[in-house]
C-alpha cells in the first residue's frame, strides 16, 4: 500500500515537518514542533520507538533494553521535558553518590577482597561538593593523589567550558599525564568513567570529551546525581512521551525506514520509505544517528564543511548485558563503576528501581566495552567472560544463581568521541536550507546522551522556526 503524509488525502492538515527517527531526539522535536502549533510526522523505522532508549520483553515476558539508562542532575533540557510531559514522577535519583566496584586484582593496593568506594558528594555548592567527595575517598586516591587531582583539575574548575573545548587534539590519558596525575588514578577513577561515557578507553576519548563532562559535573549542586526511571524506559518515558505528542496531533509512523530523502530544487520536500511510500512536508529533520545519516544524505552534500563531520565521525560498538539472578549478589542501588573489568558502568536494577519486575533479588545490567572485538563472539562467550569479572566485583556472583542472562548488541551506539571528533560535530543546519539535522551526534556541547539528544532537538527545531518558509 502507498501513502501520502499529505496528499492523496485533503482532509488531513498539511504536514509542516517531517521528523525522520523515532528515538528521543525525534520525539522531543515533536514535542518542541506542537508547542509551537506546527503539525509534524514522526517515521521510525523499527517496530518499536525509543532508539537507543527503546526497550522490549522478550519470549519469556523478561525486560530487556538496548542500553542500561542513567539520567543526571545536570540534564536540564530532558528534565524540563519530563516535567512538561507529566513524567517526572517516574525518576528515581539514588543518593548523591557515584560508587566504584574494584576488583582485588585490579591493583596491588587492595589484597584478596574486592573494594567499594562511594564518592559521597556533599551537601555543599558546586564545586565544592565534587571537591569534598574525592576528599573523601579512601580507596581510589591516596593523599598524595589527592593533591595531583586537585592541582591537575583546576583549569577544568576554574576555566570550565572554556578550558575544555581546547583539548580535543589529545587523548584523555595523554592530557591526564601532562598534568601530572598517577596512572593508578587514570585507570582507577578515569578508566571506567570514560567507558561509561562513551564505550571508549581513556587511551581513545578526547581529552575534550571528558573534560566536558567534569566542568558539567562541577556545574551545579546535583549535577552529578544520577537517577533511574523508575521501570524500563519504555513504558516509562517513551511510549508516555509519544501518546502526548500524538495527543498534539502528531502522527507517528513505526516499520517506516526512509531509503531517501526527496529534492525538488535546492528544496528537500519530503522522504520516501524503503517499501516505497512517500512523504512530503515544509521541512525535514533527520534525526537519525550519525551513521544512518550518512546513509541517507547524498555523498555530495556530506562535502559541505557545514556537515562534513557526518562522513567522517565514527560510532562505538557497546553490548548491553542482563543478568538475572536468584538472589541479591550486590548491595548497591546507585550507578556502578568498575576499572579493570568488561562491566566498566553496570547497576542492579533489582535492587535499585521496582519496575524492573526482580525486586529482592539483583538484576544486574551492565555496558560491557570496550566491544569492538567481543561483539563478534558468540553469547555463551561473552556471558562467561562478563560473569568472570562480575564475580570478582561480587563474589555471591556465582554461575548456579544465575537464572537468565540475555545480551542485546548495538555495533554502532553514539559517534565514538575520538580525539577531533568533538569539531567535527556538525550543528543543525545543512547546505539544504529546509533540511535540519537532530540527534545525539550534532554539537550540542554535550556528550553523546538523552540530554544531548533534546537538546539537539530544540536546536534543530529553534532552526526551523527561523527558516525562511518559501
Ligand atoms: C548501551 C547504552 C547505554 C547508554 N546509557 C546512557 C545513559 O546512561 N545516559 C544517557 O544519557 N545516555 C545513554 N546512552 C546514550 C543515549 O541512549 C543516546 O545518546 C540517545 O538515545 C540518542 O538519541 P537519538 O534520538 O539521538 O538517537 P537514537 O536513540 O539512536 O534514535 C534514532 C532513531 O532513528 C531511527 N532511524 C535510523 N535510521 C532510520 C531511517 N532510515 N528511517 C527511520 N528511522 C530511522 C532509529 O531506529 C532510532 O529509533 C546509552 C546508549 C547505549 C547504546
Amino acid at each position: 500500500m502507498r501513502e501520502s503524509a499529505t496528499f492523496g488525502d485533503e482532509r488531513r492538515r498539511p504536514v509542516d515537518t517531517l521528523i525522520v527517527g523515532g528515538g528521543p531526539a525525534g520525539l522531543a522535536a515533536a514535542r518542541f514542533l506542537a508547542d509551537e502549533g506546527r503539525s509534524a510526522t514522526v517515521l521510525e523505522k523499527r517496530p518499536i520507538l525509543g532508539g537507543k532508549l527503546s526497550s522490549w520483553r522478550d519470549r519469556d515476558g523478561d525486560i530487556l533494553e538496548t542500553g542500561l539508562h542513567a539520567i543526571f542532575g545536570g540534564y536540564t533540557s530532558l528534565l524540563q521535558l519530563l516535567r512538561e510531559v507529566g513524567i517526572a514522577h517516574h525518576l528515581l535519583w539514588q543518593p548523591h553518590a557515584l560508587t566504584w566496584a574494584m576488583p582485588a586484582d585490579f591493583s596491588p593496593r587492595w589484597n584478596g577482597a574486592p573494594v567499594y568506594e562511594e564518592f559521597r558528594f556533599a551537601d555543599a555548592p558546586a564545586p565544592f561538593n565534587g571537591i569534598g567527595a574525592v576528599l573523601g575517598a579512601r580507596y581510589v586516591f591516596s593523599a598524595w593523589e589527592k593533591v595531583l587531582f586537585a592541582k591537575g583539575t583546576l583549569p577544568v574548575l576554574l576555566r570550565h567550558h572554556r578550558y575544555a573545548d581546547a583539548q580535543d587534539d589529545i587523548t584523555y590519558a595523554d592530557w591526564h599525564r601532562r598534568r601530572g596525575m598517577s596512572e593508578h588514578m587514570l585507570h582507577t577513577f578515569f578508566g571506567p568513567m570514560a567507558l561509561a561515557l562513551n564505550f571508549t578507553s581513556v587511551d581513545d576519548i578526547s581529552a575534550e570529551a571528558m573534560l566536558r563532562v567534569m566542568a558539567y559535573f562541577a556545574s551545579s549542586r546535583d549535577a552529578s546525581r544520577a537517577g533511574f526511571f523508575d521501570g524500563p524506559p519504555g513504558p516509562r518515558f517513551v511510549e508516555p512521551l509519544a501518546a502526548h505528542v500524538r495527543e498534539r496531533g502528531v502522527r507517528i509512523e513505526t516499520n517506516a525506514a526512509v531509503g531517501e530523502l526527496l529534492y525538488s530544487g535546492d528544496r528537500c520536500t519530503g522522504a520516501r520509505t524503503r517499501d516505497g511510500r512517500v512523504f512530503t512536508a515544509d521541512s525535514v529533520i533527520l534525526a537519525t544517528p550519525v551513521h544512518d545519516a550518512k546513509k541517507i544524505l547524498p555523498a555530495e552534500m556530506q562535502r559541505d564543511p557545514l556537515i562534513e563531520g557526518v562522513a567522517k565521525l565514527s560510532s562505538s560498538p557497546v553490548i548491553n548485558a542482563h543478568l538475572w539472578f536468584d538472589r541479591p549478589i550486590s548491595r548497591f542501588t546507585n550507578l556502578m563503576f568498575s576499572p579493570g573489568t568488561l562491566l566498566g558502568v553496570h547497576a542492579d536494577l533489582g535492587l535499585g528501581s521496582p519496575g524492573y519486575e526482580w525486586s529482592g533479588k539483583s538484576f544486574i545490567e551492565a555496558c560491557v566495552a570496550p566491544a569492538d572485538e567481543l561483539i563478534a563472539r558468540d553469547d555463551e562467550t561473552v556471558i562467561a567472560a562478563v560473569m568472570e569479572d562480575l564475580r570478582k566485583l561480587y563474589p555471591l556472583a556465582e554461575r548456579k544463581h544465575l537464572v537468565k542472562a540475555k545480551l542485546v548488541r548495538i555495533p554502532k551506539s553514539v559517534y565514538r568521541a575520538s580525539p577531533g571528533a568533538e569539531r567535527l560535530r556538525p550543528g543543525s543546519r545543512t547546505p539544504v536550507r529546509n533540511l535540519f539535522l537532530a540527534g545525539c551526534y550534532i554539537d550540542t556541547k554535550f556528550p553523546a546522551s538523552v540530554e544531548g539528544a533534546v537538546r539537539s532537538a530544540r536546536l534543530a527545531v529553534d532552526a526551523v522556526l527561523a527558516a525562511p518558509s518559501s
